[in-house]
This record gives structure tokens, sequence and C-alpha cells, in this order.
């Protein structure tokens, strides 16, 4: 088997390039190892930053999400009993945010790839990728109980934390930056309207908690627990219980209940593989960076990955340049670096260390109040939340090092005519 860009995994990066490349005359194959159900049922994220819905809308995959996804225009803070607002648009002239769960975008780009994209093997687990130094890689993978290779031009490598594809950078190229957090989440699916019309984020004495939605009709709950738990250590009665006394305000606010449907628990990482690229591999998303969700980012960076990669492959073909191929990893890594910090201040500010001294308690409600009293603090966190740019420009130090205007040496890498190329952030 033969292609031009050979893709493992089929999650909302993989999907998303290969919906990329379609558009783009580029044909590629995307192995994935699991069952299509499996991929548009596992319940991950839900919160798709403006660059995101305008990437998906660009590719033509935005149809459903513009039906039937739930515009935010911000978030409440919630601690010490009290409420306090952070209005996106208003502090980020006009941005906001869009729920449309994972996996609704996976279902939509799933259908538009079988409908009129290039093969999409679904059960067909990639073993391992071979030769990504040379002009001619291959994926070996294990499809209908035969092994097989896909030859190709180039491997994007988005198959998850967990995939293989990481593994084929060569151990004294790679780093690893990583903090694992003492405490998971305990996630939840409710059938009962959201209590808000927002997300609440609650920090409380007792721990994290966390009202999201997926729907009008369904709520997504999620309560900061100890690293290690297991779901059915907790009783629906207890989730309930314990969700009221986190969100527990002086105004009188109250937590619809209904029943759970869902019960599932996420461990908390911080994770960079650097670099992204190694000859003609290319990681993108959870294969080479994880974030806690406390800042709903993950899915967006791999969307943000894949943006750059197909540009950048389409950029080698129209002029023969590889100039944005190598700049992959380094374009990549500043947007990456910006939402690793983002999401760490979001759980260090959210969340309670089992060893948190009293004056640790102390600095977090004071890092709170500064967010619920100033609008400069607010702005810093709506412009975060909502999404940094693809291309993020060097830092004035690194500019002066890397050339006077400080852009990228690839340049912008935009191609006329083709709307997702345009899309800002
Ligand atoms: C509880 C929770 C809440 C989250 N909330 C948010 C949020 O609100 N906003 C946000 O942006 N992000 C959020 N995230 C993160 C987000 O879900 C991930 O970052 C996103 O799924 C990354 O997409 P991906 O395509 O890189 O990887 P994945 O979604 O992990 O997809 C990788 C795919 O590769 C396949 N695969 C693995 N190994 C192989 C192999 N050897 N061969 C072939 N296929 C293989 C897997 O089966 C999988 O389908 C959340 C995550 C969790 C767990």
């Amino acid at each position: 088997m033969r292609t031009t860009v050979g893709i493992i995994g089929a999650g909302p990066a993989g999907l998303l390039l290969a919906r990329l490349l379609h558009g783009a005359g580029i044909d590629s194959v995307v192995l994935e190892a699991r069952d299509r159900a499996y991929v548009e049922h596992r319940q991950r994220a839900g919160i798709l930053e403006q660059g995101t819905v305008d990437v998906l809308r660009a590719a033509g995959a935005g149809a459903r999400m513009d039906r039937e996804g739930l515009r935010h225009d911000g978030i409440e803070l919630r601690f010490g009993r009290r409420r306090h607002r952070v209005d996106f648009p208003a502090l980020t002239g006009g941005r906001s945010v869009m729920v449309y769960a994972q996996t609704e975008v996976c279902k939509d780009l799933i259908a538009l790839q079988l409908a009129e994209g290039g093969p999409l093997l679904f059960g067909a687990e990639a073993l391992a990728v071979e030769g990504a130094g040379t002009a001619t890689p291959r994926v070996r993978f294990r499809h209908q109980g035969r092994e097989d290779v896909l030859e190709c031009d180039y491997v994007a490598g988005c198959d998850g934390f967990w995939g293989v594809s990481r593994a084929a950078v060569p151990a004294e190229v790679s780093r690893v930056f990583e903090r694992r957090y003492p405490f998971g989440w305990l996630g939840v699916l409710a059938d009962v309207p959201p209590s808000h019309d927002e997300l609440v984020y609650a920090r409380h004495d007792r721990g994290f908690a966390l009202l999201s939605m997926r729907s009008p009709s369904v709520s997504r709950l999620y309560l900061q627990v100890p690293e290690g738990t297991e779901p059915e250590e907790w009783s629906d009665e207890d989730v309930w219980r314990e969700l009221e006394r986190r969100f527990e305000t002086d105004d009188g606010w109250t937590l619809a209940r209904g029943p759970l449907t869902q019960k599932s628990v996420t461990p908390m990482r911080s994770f960079v593989h650097e670099p992204m690229r190694h000859g003609r591999l290319f990681l993108a998303g959870d294969a080479a960076h994880i974030v806690p969700p406390t800042g709903a980012k993950g899915l967006n960076l791999a969307v943000g990955d894949v943006v750059t990669l197909a540009r950048a492959l389409v950029h080698r073909r129209e002029t023969g340049s590889a100039a944005l191929l190598d700049a992959y990893s380094e374009t990549c890594l500043r947007r990456v670096w910006q939402a690793e910090r983002f999401s760490y201040d979001m759980t260090t500010l959210l969340h309670r260390a089992p060893d948190a001294t009293a004056f640790e308690d102390r600095l977090q409600l004071a890092r709170l109040e500064r967010i619920a009293s100033s609008r400069a603090a607010r702005t810093d966190l709506a412009e975060a939340y909502t999404g940094f740019p693809l291309d993020l420009p060097r830092s004035e130090g690194r500019a002066a090092a890397a050339g006077a205007n400080g852009r990228s040496p690839a340049g912008s890498g935009r191609v006329p005519g083709r709307s997702w190329f345009e899309v800002p952030r």
C-alpha cells in the first residue's frame, strides 16, 4: 500500500489532517487501531476555541456544529461562595468559544472522510514507524489479522499519548518535559439540563468542581478526586452531594440532579515531547503533548498542529520549499508551551493539592481575587481561554536573534484562495 501522507490515528488530529489534505488535493491513508463506534463515543473534550471553530467551518465540517453547538461568551469562576463572570467578547474584542463535543467533531469528520476522502481503515493498528529519518518512511500495521506495510512520503503521528509514533524518534534527540498532578477528575454525564448556561469553575476547600454541558439536555460535571481513585468508589448519591457542596453559593443557586449515564476518572498530566518532528515523521496532538483538561486546550492544540502541518505540506508541494516543514516543530511548540503554561496556571489556581499549606491556600485565593477584581487579569485569562494564534510570534529577545522582522524564516505559509490557510488562529 502506498500514499503521500500516512496518518496514524483517527482522533481529531488525524481526521482533520486527512480532511485538510483532501481539500488541497494531497492523498492520505488513515490507520485507526480501534473501531468506529469506539472513536465516535469516547467522551473527552467539549470546548472549541474560536480558531478551531473557524478551521472546521473552512474545512467544510462546521454545518452540524453551527446548528447544534452552543456558543459561549464567558465562564464563571466560583470561590468563597461567590460567583464572578469572565466576559470573553468584552475582554478580547469579540472572541468566544463553542461547546460541541469531541465525539460530534469526530462523527462529522469520519462521515466526510468516508464519503469524500481517502481510505480510513478502522481496526488497523500501527505497529511501528520505520525509516523516519529517510526519504521513504513506512508504517508497519496489522489489519484484519494480517500484517501490512504503508509506504509514504511523510508520516503523521496522530496516535495520541499511548500511540507508537513517538517511539520512532531516536532517544538521543528526544527530550521529554513532564509533570504529574496528585489528583484526577471524576467525570460524569447526567441526563439533566445544565444548571447554568456557561461553564462554572469552582474552587472549594474540598477540591475543584466543574459544571459543563454536552447539549441543552445533557450536563457534564467533574470533581477533583485523589490520584488513583476508581469510578466505582463513588455512588451516584455521593457524586451529587459532593458537587452540591463544592458549587454552593450565598445567593441560593441550586444544582439540578438527574440520572448519571457515565462515570470515569481522568488522570492529570502535563507532558511535552521535543522535537515534534524527526525526518519525515511529524507528531501532532496528544502524541506530542498533553495538558491537564482544566484549560480545555488539548483538542485545540491538536487542531493547531495539523493546520500547521497541512500548510507546510501544501507549501512544499506548491513551491518545492521544505522551509515550513523544517519550521514545523518550532512553530507548534511556541503555541504548545503557551497552552501548557495556561493549563498549569488554571490547574494550580483551582485545585487543592493534598499537601497544600495554609499559606498556599491564601495565595490561591489571592490569585482568584486578583482575577475577579482586575480587568487586566481577566483579559489575560480570556485571551488564553479563547485561544492563541496559530502563528504565535517569537518574543522580541528571540526575534532579534532570528532576524529583524522576527518572523519564522519560512514566512507565513499562506496560500491564497484556500480558506483554512487564512484562519488567523
Ligand atoms: C476528560 C477529558 C476532557 C477533555 N476536555 C478537553 C476540552 O474541553 N478541550 C480540549 O481542547 N481538549 C480536551 N481534552 C483533551 C482532548 O480530548 C485531546 O487532547 C484530544 O483527543 C487529542 O486528539 P488527538 O487526535 O491528538 O488524540 P486522540 O484523540 O487520543 O486520538 C488518537 C487516536 O489514535 C488511535 N491510536 C492509538 N494508537 C494507535 C496505533 N498504534 N495505531 C493506530 N491508531 C492508534 C487511538 O485509538 C485514537 O483514536 C480532554 C481530555 C479528557 C480526557
